[in-house]
């Protein structure tokens, strides 16, 4: 098969890329136009793999986007590239208008004007697949989980941009009947993470000595769901799964934020001995409450009985063993962490409304 993955620079596109190469016999096209967020870095891996390429296009240039999709002649588009980060849309909503919205109706009317030109039996296989997040079902009290048919309730741009080009892609099925499938996943974590995010950067700052600035009371629960579980759930559903139906992943992995920090600490206790910052004593006294984010969802939980019993997709991961995985990553590969902070970004509070 051949494979178009958007965003796959990325964090979780990334996984998506190294799971191909490593676990497949497909070729796969990386389209990115490396924001902030991507980086080649997190592809070195399997840069010189002859069924691996890649493309410098920006979603929001559409005549870019429909040569590279009609010069790659995929089977399969996987569609991740996006702003990802909810204190980001908060400050500057407009980009991900730009990228979430625009750039998705660019990729779909591309995908439509391609697959219309297939023959019908590759058009029959044919999968435009949207990769979404279980913001867009807004928050959660403290019962309950999302389903696929928990109605939409978005709060920050982010979920709001998100939710908007998931009914994008829900339309282009219905009306035009591209062959899509949605998938909505909770928070993920792991190997290659930018460090704006929680837990990596609770980890680097903690490595320095530095607060660990945890937003309000910390109690907000998340469920978090490993990165490469979650690359193999994605391939699945790419490939098995049914047109116009959502799937949602999750790790059935549901901690409150303090409580991530706080096993981040322990763990960092267990394994960083000898070369401890030198103000630390415990990493759990860095711990700092900062006020919270604006809108703040409280929780959320993701049903993944779907994927379960028509896919055949389980994580493979418990919270414990992926944060050991995740925290001896970051112990080791300290160069891509100077690398990757090298630019602008320098884990400054990002989204607080003056
Ligand atoms: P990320 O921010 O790490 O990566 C996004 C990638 O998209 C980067 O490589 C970036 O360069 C690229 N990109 C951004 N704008 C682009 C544009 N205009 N044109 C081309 N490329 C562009 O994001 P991620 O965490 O890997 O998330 C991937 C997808 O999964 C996103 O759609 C996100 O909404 C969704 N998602 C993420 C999570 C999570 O926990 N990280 C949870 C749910 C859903």
């Amino acid at each position: 098969m051949r494979i178009l993955v958007t965003g796959g620079a990325g964090f979780i596109g990334s996984a998506v890329v190294r799971e191909i190469i490593t676990n497949s016999h497909d070729e796969v096209m990386n389209l990115d136009c490396l924001t902030y967020a991507g980086n080649l870095k997190n592809l070195t891996s399997i840069e010189n793999d002859k069924r691996y390429s890649f493309s410098d296009t920006n979603i929001c240039d559409i005549e870019k986007v429909r040569a590279t999709v009609n010069a790659f002649q995929p089977d399969i588009i996987m569609h991740l590239a996006a702003e990802s980060h909810v204190d980001r849309s908060i400050e500057n909503p407009g980009a991900f208008i730009q990228t979430n919205v625009v750039g998705t109706f660019n990729l779909l009317s591309c995908s439509l004007e391609y697959c219309s030109k297939l023959s019908e039996q590759k058009k029959s296989k044919f999968r435009f697949h949207h990769i979404s997040t279980d913001e867009v079902y807004g928050s959660l009290g403290s019962e309950g989980l999302f389903t696929e048919e928990t109605p939409y309730t978005p709060n920050s741009p982010y979920s709001a941009s998100k939710a908007s080009s998931d009914h994008l892609v829900r339309a282009w099925y219905a009306t035009y009947k591209l062959p899509a499938v949605i998938t909505n996943c909770s928070n993920n974590y792991g190997p290659y993470h930018f460090p704006e995010k929680l837990i990596p950067l609770m980890i680097l700052n903690a490595l320095e000595g530095k607060p660990l600035p945890v937003y309000g009371n910390g109690e907000q629960i998340r469920d978090w769901l490993f990165v490469e579980d979650h690359a193999r759930a994605l391939l699945t559903v790419a490939k098995k799964g049914t047109p116009g139906e959502t799937y949602n992943i999750g790790g059935h992995n549901e901690v409150k934020n303090i409580d991530v920090v706080r096993n981040i600490c322990k763990i960092l206790d267990r394994k960083v001995t000898g070369d401890k910052p030198e103000n630390v004593n415990r990493f759990e006294d860095l711990i700092t409450f900062v006020e919270d984010r604006p809108g703040h969802d409280i929780r959320y939980a993701v049903d993944a009985t779907k994927i379960k019993d028509e896919l055949g997709w389980v994580p493979s991961e418990t919270f414990e063993s992926g944060m050991e995985k995740t925290i001896d990553w970051y112990l080791k590969n300290q160069n891509w962490c100077d690398d990757v902070q090298s630019g602008n970004y320098h884990r400054d509070r990002l989204g607080v409304i003056k």
